[in-house]
């Protein structure tokens, strides 16, 4: 039974669409479930909460989010247990960062209750989607767009949420190799480099494809201003293993302060490591390396949780790493074993709905 408190108009859809989907063989963002959330602001308020069947939406062709991206968005996962329950991993902590992303760019936050709840009934709506091969998961993907036919630029005076989901199989599972990045810029300070919003991504897109025709497959992007401080990659946080000291970026306004970043981070500490986020300049980075002092680098984000490092480029020399990964594998472990409910959660990270 739902414990709902906000009350949602529930239209289900007449046909599942499960058995068109080969559970077996699932890609990544191609495949999305029966249902979706959807609420609209309007007139200074959020209203007409509803789950419909997922379809396209109809919006005009001046749409401001079309022209301008004033758009907000989340990602996270729910998993189905070995005992049959659904686990939603760190879902108030997308929640608070949408809120942070949604006032950057002027668009009326999402109270946090509303959008555990519509996740939640959503969730229980679609449980069957939620897939239960190892490292499979439900993606569970937050939107919210301005949804004025104006094509003057202005914050909008509508908006629409939706929440949608899809089940997803593993996202990067081989080492990848990365490039520095020292010309292009993802965030400026000042920017919206911390709000997961549009543009970040369009931007990426044109130096990520000048580093696949490189032989890349990820960058590694650099503060906006000297070039000089490794920042994060394209969806990932990023985590470097030197000497005895696990390094990452501290949470700044050109980095996402990502989730998974912040379990490691905690983790890590709960194991009596030591931790430092502060910044890490390229010229330590490579003496380090000289030096046969990192022993790891990974990336932490939702898609893949931990993303090992196999080869660093940098003004085309090459850095390889260590194929011996404990560390990195140690957490990837241990993550995967609180988010399927097999180790004691003692952050309280699982959601159960
Ligand atoms: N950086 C960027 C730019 C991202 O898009 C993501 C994915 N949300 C991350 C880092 C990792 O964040 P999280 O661990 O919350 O998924």
């Amino acid at each position: 039974m739902s414990s709902s408190t906000i009350e949602f108009d529930v239209k289900q859809v007449e046909q599942s669409k499960i058995s068109q989907v080969d559970f077996n063989n699932i890609e990544f963002g191609k495949v999305y479930s029966d249902h979706m959330f959807v609420a609209e602001y309007a007139d200074g308020e959020w209203k007409d909460f509803r789950i419909e069947p997922y379809a396209n939406l109809s919006i005009s062709p001046a749409n401001a989010t079309l022209h301008y991206a004033q758009s907000v968005f989340e990602g996270l996962k729910a998993y189905k247990t070995d005992s049959g329950d659904i686990h939603v991993f760190r879902p108030q902590a997308n929640a608070k960062r949408m809120v942070i992303s949604a006032e950057r760019m002027c668009i009326p936050p999402i109270p946090e209750d509303l959008f555990m709840e519509a996740m939640s009934e959503l969730l229980r709506l679609d449980e069957a989607w939620i897939p239960t091969r190892k490292d499979t998961s439900l993606y569970i993907r937050p939107v919210i767009f301005a949804d004025d036919p104006y094509v003057g630029i202005r914050p909008s005076m509508t908006y629409k949420f939706l929440i949608f989901t899809g089940p997803v199989g593993a996202y990067y599972s081989e080492p990848v190799n990365v490039k520095i990045e020292t010309h292009y810029t993802r965030a400026a300070s000042g920017g919206v480099g911390f709000a997961k919003t549009a543009g970040n991504y369009a931007a990426s897109l044109y130096p990520a494809l000048q580093a696949q025709k490189e032989g890349y497959h990820q960058l590694i992007w650099t503060d906006g201003k000297e070039h000089k401080y490794i920042e994060e990659a394209g969806t990932m946080n990023l985590l470097f293993y030197i000497d005895d000291t696990l390094i990452t970026a501290p949470a700044g306004d050109s980095i996402l302060n990502g989730i998974t970043k912040d379990s490691v981070l905690t983790l890590a500490r709960d194991w009596g490591m030591k931790v430092e986020e502060r910044r890490l300049s390229i010229d330590e980075l490579l003496e380090a390396f000289k030096a046969g002092k990192v022993q790891e680098a990974f990336g932490a984000g939702t898609a893949a949780t931990i993303s090992k490092i196999k080869m660093i480029g940098f003004e085309g020399e090459k850095y390889d790493l260590p194929t011996e990964t404990p560390l990195a594998d140690k957490l990837f472990q241990e993550l995967d074993d609180i988010k399927m409910g097999r180790k004691p959660d003692p952050h309280g990270w699982v959601y159960k709905v």
